[in-house]
This record gives C-alpha cells, sequence and structure tokens, in this order.
C-alpha cells in the first residue's frame, strides 16, 4: 500500500451500525482533524483536477463540501455545491434519484454551470452510486461536461463503478 493510502486509511474510522442496523458508516471527521491527512487528501484531489483538465469543482452535501472546496481553492478553480433540494435561493436545476426506500432531490444554482465548463464531482464516499449519477447528469444537463469523479473511499461491493460507467462515458472514477 501507498504512504498515502496508508495514511488517509488510518483516519477513517469504522462505525457499526450507524445510521441505521447494517450499515458500515465511514467517518472521515478524525482524518479531518489531522492537518497532515487533511493536506495530503487536498493536494491529491487536486492533482487529479489538474490532471483532468477541470475547470470547476463540484462537491456533494454534505461532506463533499469540506473535501472539494479546499482542493478548489489550491486548483485555482471555482468550487459549486451540489445541494439537497430546497437549499439553494436562486433558480435551480434539479435532479430525482431514487433511494433504497423512497427517493431524493439534488440541484445546482443553474447560473454556475454552462457549456465548456469541464466539471470535476469530488464525495467522500462512493457507495451505490446514486447521488455522483444524478449529479452527473445535472452537470450535463447544465451543458457542462464531466471531466471526472473523485471520492476518497469507494464501497466496492456495492458496484457504484459499474452503475456510473454508462453516464461517466469514459471519464475518470478515481478511489483514492
Ligand atoms: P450513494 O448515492 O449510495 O453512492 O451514497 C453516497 C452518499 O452517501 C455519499 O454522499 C456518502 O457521503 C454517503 N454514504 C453512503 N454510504 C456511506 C457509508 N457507509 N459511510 C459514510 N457515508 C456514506
Amino acid at each position: 500500500m501507498t504512504d498515502i493510502k496508508e495514511l488517509l486509511l488510518s483516519r477513517i474510522r469504522d462505525v457499526a451500525d450507524y445510521p441505521e442496523p447494517g450499515v458500515m458508516f465511514k467517518d472521515i471527521t478524525p482524518l479531518l482533524a489531522d492537518p497532515a491527512a487533511f493536506t495530503a487528501l487536498t493536494d491529491a484531489l487536486a492533482e487529479i483536477a489538474a490532471n483532468t483538465g477541470a475547470t470547476k469543482v463540484v462537491g456533494l452535501e454534505a461532506r463533499g463540501f469540506i473535501l472539494g472546496a479546499p482542493v478548489a481553492v489550491r486548483a485555482g478553480l471555482g468550487f459549486i455545491p451540489v445541494r439537497k433540494a430546497g437549499k439553494l435561493p436562486g433558480a435551480t436545476l434539479s435532479q430525482a434519484y431514487d433511494l433504497e426506500y423512497g427517493s431524493a432531490e439534488i440541484e445546482v444554482h443553474a447560473e454556475d454551470l454552462a457549456a465548456g465548463d469541464r466539471v470535476l464531482v469530488i464525495d467522500d464516499v462512493l457507495a451505490t452510486g446514486g447521488t455522483a449519477e444524478a449529479s452527473i447528469q445535472l452537470i450535463r444537463r447544465a451543458g457542462a461536461d464531466v471531466a471526472g469523479l473523485a471520492v476518497l473511499m469507494e464501497l466496492g461491493f456495492l458496484s457504484g463503478r459499474a452503475r456510473l460507467e454508462p453516464s461517466l462515458a469514459g471519464a475518470p472514477l478515481e478511489a483514492l
């Protein structure tokens, strides 16, 4: 294992049966509290932003905001929040998606994305891929291109990567 992988993994806490029975929650707060680990993560994600030719960073609520904002600053790019429905005050584009039970909706300010933008999407955990898939649809509907998706961690057994293959359409999915 590379040094950075080892460092990042050592700062992620597994919390069993949270927020409900059967879920192993990946708690990144120990990583955020460790400046060496948080800086290493930010640098690695900023390198992905540079390598993918991204012109903007989208962070997915809520932990994608914490990880994505410093990456945008480090990479010299604008940061755009994709929020849960009803939180953004301006004109929005919204995208509904299915959850295991029920559905959810995410939104972005329409004015924040346009044709010609190349967007790197950032989140902490890729699980089923539903949230990332909806965000990619939102970005495309705004006329922008998806430069890639970068996450701290991918839960491989949930097959999010396979689900995202069609919507990523060749854009890279990087899991640190
Ligand atoms: P999904 O749409 O299923 O890929 O879920 C991804 C979103 O849910 C991300 O924004 C994660 O922050 C959160 N999430 C899903 N599963 C976990 C988990 N086991 N631990 C921490 N966060 C998770």
